[in-house]
Formats: structure tokens, sequence, C-alpha cells
């Protein structure tokens, strides 16, 4: 009989997915955490939940916290609100991240729009494509009003020219706040040619 030493079971512990709402073992967010979520919409962003709790401790770990594990979970509940909307006869050819500006990506390691979007795109079986590039990291925008903030954010983001020419898009972000950066990201897909964008959200921070 093999026993473990204490170093392999801190390991274990420290290894295994703990849900960030309750703690319950077994996975980045449980169900019933998951179930907490109601999903909200606020104009063209559908968030899977609105940012808080659960879904807010999630998030935090997921960007801050280097448990890149928590895209299955998170973007599982986004993909669920894409289908509510297919389902309701809203018709997509393409799943788009939000793309992070490069230098920051590369920083965390990983771009957590793009992560996200992957499993939406697995989940929904839509096509990903990532067309947009961000070309301006933003600038701290903690003490501009809305307006201040969406000016900020102008043309801080480019499409491929041409890359969506008549494509419904569903463009997928971790978290809205004033819906600036979406509208940014927006903007710059209809200038590639896209028909139609959506966009979908882990959590709305209203
Ligand atoms: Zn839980």
């Amino acid at each position: 009989m093999i026993s473990k030493t204490a170093a392999d079971t801190a390991l274990d512990l420290l290894l295994a997915p703990r849900c960030a709402g309750c703690g319950a073992a077994g996975s980045w967010l449980c169900l019933s955490c998951r179930d907490l979520c109601e999903p909200v919409r606020h104009g063209r962003v559908t968030a899977a939940g609105t940012y808080g709790g659960a879904l807010r401790e999630a998030i935090h770990r997921f960007k801050y916290g280097g448990e890149r594990a928590l895209a299955n979970e998170l973007g599982t509940l986004v993909a669920s609100c894409v289908a509510n909307d297919l389902a309701t006869g809203i018709a997509f050819d393409v799943v788009v991240p939000a793309v992070l500006h490069r230098e920051r990506a590369r920083a965390r390691g990983y771009d957590q729009a793009r992560l996200l979007a992957a499993v939406v795109a697995e989940r929904t079986a839509l096509p990903l494509r990532i067309p947009l590039r961000r070309i301006r990291a933003a600038s701290p925008q903690v003490a501009l009003d809305r307006a201040a903030r969406a000016e900020n954010l102008r043309g801080a983001y480019v499409a491929e020219a041409g890359a969506l020419r008549g494509a419904r898009v569903a463009l997928v972000d971790d978290v809205a706040t004033t819906g600036a950066t979406l509208a940014a990201a927006s903007g710059a897909l209809r200038a590639a040619g896209a028909r139609a964008v959506r966009s979908y959200v882990v959590a709305l921070d209203a």
C-alpha cells in the first residue's frame, strides 16, 4: 500500500477544483451556484448574470487568479445565453472574442475573452473567428463617466477589412460595465462588414 505524503495531500487540495461561490469540491463553479445566475439583457448585451456573489468571485479568479480552467464553467454559462437566443430564431454565423490587447494577454498568460469564446463556439457548434485586434490598451477608466469612457475607447479595436462581410456575429467578453468596450468592438466589426452584432458576457456590472 502506498501512503500519501503530507506534501502530496496538500498538492491534491491545491489542484482539486473548488467552487468559487461556496467552496464545494468537484468543480470551479458548482451547479447550484451556476443555477443562482439569472441571465440579464441590456440593449444588445446579454449576460449570464449580474456581477456579484459566486459569479464575481469566479470571474475574479479567472482573470486575476490565473485559474484559466474556469473558462469552461464560465464559457458554458455564456453559451447557454447564446443557445437560448438561437432557439428563439436569432441566427449567428460566427463567434468572435473581444480580445485583449496583445501586451495585456502576454502579461496574464492568456486572453480570457478568447478562452470564453472558444468554449461558446464549441458548445454552440458555431465557428470561432478572431478578426479583432485591440490596438490601444485602455487608459484607466475608473474615474471616467459614461460619455468619457466611450470616447476613451473609440478606435480601441480594428477588424480585418472585409473579413466578416454579411456575417451575424456573437461577440463574447467577460464583463460588461458601461458597454463601451463592446460598443467599440461592435463598431469595428460592422466597419469590417458584419451585418449584425450581439454581445454576450459572463456578467453585467451595471
Ligand atoms: Zn458553489
